[in-house]
């Protein structure tokens, strides 16, 4: 794919912004990418329309084509969809006992994922777990989470032989209690298939333990089927989370995305394999290369920008030490810093301006601030920007109102470039730059 496609990319002609003609050649490519990677129709057709649409007259990068900017382009957009809200491997089970309700269909790898899991949470998060299977439809399927709890030194609810799987639920949630467990697992029977038995029995597990998580399990490698399943199982039981198993195969991971696209639930975990520890947190940057089969291209690009970036900042300084840092070059600095998450980081490398990070920090110099002084740039026109001189009352007014501010925030913003341009100059001056220099290698 990666050979066809540079094939492609060869072919567009380098410009100053992506046209639409760069963005469909490059685009019919990703599509392809997306349905080899078992990604469903419907949602890679909506996944490139928006991303078209995006893309079109975006600046193509300095040393990379079109279509490599296409699909970096794209890569940050797969990976905005697939992640979740919240952070990935976090569970709510905080009030013990907490019952986590496994579902998903036979073969799975439901009674797996709920051994590794149970082991994660004792290892990493310390806390006691108990397992329980549900399994009464499969022979040895009992017995199979419990040789599995033995094995990573997890407690199992003892079997009873001939109680239906509410009744062991409601065990397991006595039997929690009693025993001081921080959370207890349920590992419910599946089928080949979605039916309406299957449904109502773990409907009836939820009725009784009203589960803080209800995680279902999906094989990564089958693909479009997955997005029904969950869909299915999302509508009658209610899910919170996903565990995509397999992911060690040789799946692209298409089911990720579709999955994300068309029932929201975040993925939570992802098996690698079957040991125990072969279960990791869901990382939507891995899950998106993959996906892409493109790494090299979205390296190379962030490469790119990162050289861009580097030489705007060089250009920026140069100016500044000849006393013409404008409010384009404090845009710059804020979005900069916004980040790098921090004043301090920035300024260290600047001689003399320790004081002033130092100042501005005690100034209350969060994000929600540099958020805001970047909005009274933005409502400056060109001309200001440039030369910030010009701010006479009547600007400074339209300005704050369009940024929707007072006129005070604004003379807050202005004062601080004024310090920072007298600042550069005088170091311009003592040291004719060259210490700047020196500060930037
Ligand atoms: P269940 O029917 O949903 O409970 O599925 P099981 O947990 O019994 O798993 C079925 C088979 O899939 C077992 O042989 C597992 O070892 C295997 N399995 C589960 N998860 C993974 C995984 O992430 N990778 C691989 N390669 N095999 C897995
Ligand atoms: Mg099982």
């Amino acid at each position: 794919l990666s050979e066809r496609l540079s094939g492609v990319f060869d072919r567009l002609t380098k410009q100053g912004a992506l046209s639409e003609e760069d963005v469909k050649t490059a685009l019919r490519e990703v599509r392809v990418a997306l349905l080899e990677a078992d990604v469903s129709l419907p949602v890679a057709r909506d996944f490139v329309k928006t991303v078209q649409d995006q893309a079109t007259g975006q600046a193509v990068t300095k040393s990379v084509t079109p279509g490599q900017q296409v699909v970096k382009i794209v890569h940050d957009a797969l990976v905005d969809v697939l992640r979740g809200e919240g952070e990935a491997g976090a569970l709510k089970i905080d009030t013990p006992p907490a019952p986590i309700l496994m579902v998903g269909l036979q073969g799975s790898g439901k009674t797996t994922t709920t051994a590794k899991l149970a082991k994660r949470l004792k290892e990493r998060d310390g806390k006691r777990v108990l397992m329980a299977s549900l399994d009464t439809n499969r022979p040895a399927a009992m017995e199979q989470l419990q040789i599995l709890g033995a094995q990573i030194g997890v407690d199992t609810l003892p079997i009873v032989k001939g109680e239906d799987p509410v009744a062991i639920a409601k065990r397991a949630k006595t039997q929690a209690s009693l025993g001081g467990y921080d959370v207890y697992m349920l590992d419910t029977a599946g089928r080949l298939h979605i039916d309406q038995e299957l449904i109502q029995q773990a409907a009836d597990v939820r009725d009784v333990v009203n589960p803080r998580e209800t995680l279902l399990v999906v094989d990564g490698l089958t693909g479009q089927d997955a997005v029904n399943v969950a869909t299915e199982f999302d509508d009658k039981i209610g899910v919170t989370g996903v565990v995509l198993t397999r992911m060690d195969g040789d799946g692209r991971g298409g089911a990720a995305l579709s999955m994300r696209a068309v029932t929201g639930k975040p993925i939570r975990f992802v098996g690698l394999g079957e040991k125990m520890d072969a279960l990791e947190t869901f990382e939507p940057d891995r899950i998106a290369g993959r996906i892409l089969g493109m790494g090299d291209i979205v390296a190379l690009v962030e490469k790119a920008q990162e050289t861009i970036e580097a030489e705007q900042a060089e250009k920026m300084m140069r100016r500044m030490v000849k006393g013409q840092f404008n409010m384009n070059d404090l845009r710059m600095q804020l979005e900069q810093m916004l980040k790098m998450g921090g004043m301090e980081g920035m300024m260290s490398m600047m001689p003399g301006m320790g004081k002033m990070a130092k100042q501005v920090e005690e100034a209350g110099f969060d994000d929600k601030v540099i958020k805001r002084q970047i909005a009274l740039i933005q409502s400056m026109t060109k001309k200001e920007r440039a030369n910030p001189q010009l701010l006479q009352a009547s600007r400074k007014k339209r300005i704050a109102a369009g940024a929707g501010m007072e006129v005070a925030d604004l003379n807050k913003l202005l004062k601080m470039h004024r310090q920072m341009s007298d600042m550069m100059k005088k170091i311009g001056k003592m040291g004719k730059g060259k210490m700047l220099k020196q500060a930037m290698k």
